[in-house]
């Protein structure tokens, strides 16, 4: 069976153009319109194909093909259909589009495996709304609960919970879909690599073994505020001075103190009052810190956590921090990692293991089953960026190593 890359081609150009910014790349966050719309055209194709589906009470969308012995649990496949402020139109849609492409394969082959086949599409994985990455996720396998979901705000201090009512869901009703142990036999994500290591290393694919684990906290700094003219410098506590410090101090650790492999990035910084002509009372950042080893993070919060005493004292500044996100190092299945080797190395090409820096929904899914990720390379490495690129011979590629695998598990 083949799959087809013209097809594949139309429906990514179809989905990038439900965007709220085609000036700059792709911005369709969960809940907006473009969302909506975005739904509606993958429901008409799952229609098509005559598919069984449901939208769940966070706004993940199953549509399954049906397989010869419909009580077995079905093989998930697909990713996430929201993007960042401005990205690109690769990112998640590129495992989407590869599992509907595997399905249409199926189904104009009349090829009926013997498990099921599901293909899921994640709702706010990217964190874009409430800056809690993978919602749509974590709320299927039981990670967040309604209450979760009346705490986490967007921007403009509306709650998920209220979002998700609003999109005319019903958030009170998630756990009707929680997706448990009997209930998935495997879940395989296909994704671009979001990185320049297969590029650099002239590979056309890659199987994940080790998703990366990541704390996200958010750290505020208090001072005092006082004028710009009349504050002399020995008698200020600037709080944005003590963090500037502390960011270089994190870059440092990251770089050269903590493990190879750690990274840490303070991405999202807020000054208040933000006047030009005032000492700032208050400033809250973000430290994302993510590695493969869990060990790693353990160390870096260590470090965030005497370095925050080391500028109390120094800028006799408060500070503090709380938790927003977190997930561990997850090893991929073995049985799906084999399985998609085997698939490759039939087509003879260059390919290799590696692990994933990137936290995907299909992490999530590693406690409820065998879990599988396939890469395809990114250009230049750039994600999350209008830049983001990935040729279509190597998307359809991906997405035959994925047919292949699934039409193996599923027999
Ligand atoms: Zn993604």
């Amino acid at each position: 069976m083949k799959v087809n890359q013209y097809r594949i081609e139309s429906v990514i150009e179809t989905l990038a153009k439900f965007n709220d910014t085609p000036e700059n790349g792709v911005t369709r966050f969960s809940y907006s319109k473009n969302d909506r719309a975005a739904k509606d055209y993958l429901m008409n194709i799952f229609n098509e194909l005559s598919l069984k589906m449901s939208v769940d009470a966070i706004g993940n969308i199953r549509a399954r093909y049906e397989g010869k012995d419909p009580s077995l649990s079905p093989i998930l496949i697909g990713s996430h259909m929201d993007s960042v402020r401005n990205g690109g139109k690769y990112d998640g849609i590129v495992g989407v589009v590869g599992a509907i492409e595997v399905v249409r394969v199926l189904s104009e082959n009349n090829y009926k495996p013997k498990r099921s086949i599901e293909i899921i599409i994640f709702a706010e994985e990217e964190g874009s709304n409430f800056g809690t990455t993978m919602v749509g996720s974590k709320t299927l396998v039981g990670k967040l609960d309604v209450s979760d979901l009346k705490k986490l705000k967007n921007y403009q201090n509306h709650t998920c919970y209220d979002m998700v009512k609003g999109f005319g869901l019903n958030p009170d009703e998630i756990s009707n879909y929680l997706i448990t142990k009997d209930d998935a036999y495997a879940m395989i994500e296909l994704h671009i690599e979001q990185g320049i290591v297969l590029e650099k290393e002239q590979k056309k694919l890659g199987i994940v073994e080790v998703i990366c684990g990541m704390k996200t906290i958010k750290v505020s700094v208090e001072g005092v505020s006082n004028h710009a003219g009349a504050t002399p410098m020995n008698f200020r506590q600037d709080p944005l001075v003590a963090v500037a410090e502390f960011i270089s101090s994190i870059e440092k650790a990251a770089r050269y103190y903590v493990l190879p492999t750690t990274v840490a990035t303070v991405g999202e910084i807020n000054c208040s009052p933000n006047m030009a002509n005032v000492i700032p009372k208050s400033v809250t950042f973000t430290v994302d810190i993510r590695d493969v080893e869990q060990n790693g993070i353990d160390e870096m919060i260590k470090f965030v956590d005497k370095e925050l005493k080391y500028i109390i004292e120094k800028y006799n500044v408060t500070a503090s921090y709380i938790l927003i996100g977190e997930s561990k190092c997850i090893d991929l299945s073995k049985k799906i990692t084999d399985a998609i080797e085997s698939s490759i190395t039939s087509l003879k090409v260059p390919f290799m293991r590696m692990n994933s820096g990137a936290v995907h929904d299909a992490a999530m899914f590693a406690q409820v089953t065998d879990v599988g990720m396939i890469f395809i390379p990114s250009r230049d490495g750039k994600s999350h960026s209008a830049d983001e690129y990935s040729s279509y011979e190597d998307i359809a590629l991906g997405c035959l190593v994925l047919l292949n695998t699934v039409i193996e598990l599923a027999q």
